[in-house]
């Protein structure tokens, strides 16, 4: 796509010091550094939903959300779509659906990827689908989730990515769409967990060992 690599977080880039933003107090002392604040990745989303109005405006599309983590880029994108298609001749109509996926445990990703929730996928049949997930690691879940949507035969399937991670795979799976190339750290924010905290945080950070230490499970 247009957006090539997306915006390249190299391994050396030191981040933001954290007393440069606001973040949670009851976050104090648990994160290393800011790695993307909160204003760029909005910003980064507005382009993302111009590409994507771009390739796949004038269809009808149904957003597939991944929860948990992909909440907030799937809510932010939606509404970005959504203005531009408010502004212009072209035009996306949307329904949202959701699955959850579970495939880490504290940091360390798991063998086996569980489908938890979400509608019926039989709907996805015939249809134009826009899977929007957090982060893309190793690629696995994001080609697990693809040969399970693929059965039910959708008419077209691209994902959208907010983070793509640089892992040392040079066949790594690649996104469609994607906001940030990052470098092969565990991050939390803006909806991203760790063991269910920190989804609360706007930037996107990395913790240090005491904040791994605190939520552990
Ligand atoms: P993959 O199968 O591509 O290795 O991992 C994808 C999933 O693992 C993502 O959907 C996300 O839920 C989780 N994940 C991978 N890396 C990170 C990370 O750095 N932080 C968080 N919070 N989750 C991650």
């Amino acid at each position: 796509s247009a957006g090539g690599r997306g915006v390249v977080i190299s391994d050396n880039w030191p981040g933001y010091s954290l007393d440069l933003f606001t973040y949670p107090q009851h976050y104090y002392g648990d994160l290393e550094y800011v790695l993307i604040p909160h204003g760029i990745i909005v910003d980064r989303t507005e382009r993302l939903a111009k590409d994507i109005m771009q390739d796949i405006g004038d269809n009808d599309i149904v957003v597939l959300c991944v929860l948990k983590g992909g909440y907030k880029f799937c809510a932010d994108l939606v509404e970005h779509i959504k203005n531009l298609s408010r502004n212009s001749e072209r035009f996306i109509s949307m329904k949202v659906d959701f699955v959850r996926l579970k495939s880490y445990h504290n940091d360390q990703s798991m063998q086996d990827m569980q489908i938890i929730g979400g509608d019926d996928l039989s709907k996805l049949t015939g249809k134009n689908v826009l899977i929007v997930e957090d982060i893309v690691g190793t690629g696995r879940t994001m080609k697990v989730l693809l040969n399970n949507i693929e059965k039910y035969k959708p008419k077209m399937i691209k994902v959208a990515s907010l983070l793509v991670k640089r892992t040392s795979r040079p066949d790594g799976y690649r996104p469609d769409y994607y906001g940030f190339e990052i470098p092969d750290l565990f991050v939390v924010g803006y909806a991203l967990d760790y063991n269910e905290h920190f989804r609360d945080l706007n930037h996107i950070c990395v913790i240090n060992d005491h904040g791994k230490a605190k939520y552990r499970v």
